[in-house]
């Protein structure tokens, strides 16, 4: 069958993992995602995975009240490889070949990433998982999303969000919100629209990625997307 991208970057929330509880993983949502993840790649595509952790912390918790901004990212950044390990976990239960490469260094745990550890598990047919973000402070896993993509030589950049692509509003709090079926990167940080922060649309921009923003909650999309159906925005210039 033939797909729309060969080489493709998934940026999947903490959030996302979540399912419907208040906080943590949702095993079973891992478990769901991980098969979206299997059954795209059993279509030919290369994928790699970066994680966000915000189900478990987010650094601006610590410095909303008072504390430091850094040590809250250090526990943000931390928070992603838990549920980098939890991903993996679901992809190896179902046979699928899947390594955790982390930007901060923990070799008890998991591998350090480098381009070069990560292009070469990729070529040899595991699902790399990006943990730890940029590894940086005051940075966040979509942008981490966007420099993995331009580092891996990504096609396209997939964001598994709530909903099924971009609107002018958010659709649940504004039912007569807009949905776009494409935007350029321009569009997306002209009309500030709160798809993936600007430093992430910036610098898929400047690499010519395109994003591609759909539902991680609709069961199939992802492969759907892949082979020219499904529902989704497109972010391209
Ligand atoms: N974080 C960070 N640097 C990065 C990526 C993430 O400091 O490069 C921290 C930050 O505190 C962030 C938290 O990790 O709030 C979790 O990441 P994010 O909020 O992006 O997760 P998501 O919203 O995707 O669940």
């Amino acid at each position: 069958m033939t797909v729309r991208f060969r080489r493709v970057l998934l940026k999947v929330s903490g959030e996302a993992l979540m399912g419907g509880q208040g906080f943590g993983i949702d095993v079973a949502v891992a478990d769901r995602i991980a098969m979206d993840i299997r059954d795209a790649r059993a279509l030919g595509v290369e994928i790699s995975v970066v994680i966000g952790g915000g189900n478990i912390f987010r650094g601006v918790a610590v410095a909303s009240k008072g504390g430091d901004r850094v040590t809250g990212d250090h526990m943000g950044m931390l928070a992603t490889v838990i549920n980098a390990l939890a991903l993996r976990t679901s992809l190896t239960k179902i046979g699928v070949d899947a390594i955790v490469l982390s930007a901060i260094a923990m070799p008890e745990i998991c591998e350090s990433f480098s381009q070069r550890a990560a292009l070469a598990h990729a070529a040899a047919g595991r699902v790399v998982i990006f943990a730890g973000g940029t590894g940086n402070p005051f940075f966040t896993t979509d942008s981490a999303a966007a420099l993995r993509a331009a580092e891996m030589g990504a096609n396209a950049l997939f964001k598994g969000t709530q909903v099924d692509g971009i609107y002018s509003a958010d659709p649940k709090h504004h039912p007569d919100a807009e949905r776009y079926d494409t935007l350029t990167h321009d569009e997306v940080l002209n009309r500030g629209l709160a798809v993936m922060d600007v430093t992430a649309v910036a610098l898929a921009r400047e690499n010519r990625i395109p994003i591609v923003v759909f539902s991680i909650h609709e069961e199939g999309e992802f492969s759907r997307i892949l082979t020219g159906g499904g529902r989704s925005t497109i972010v391209s210039d």
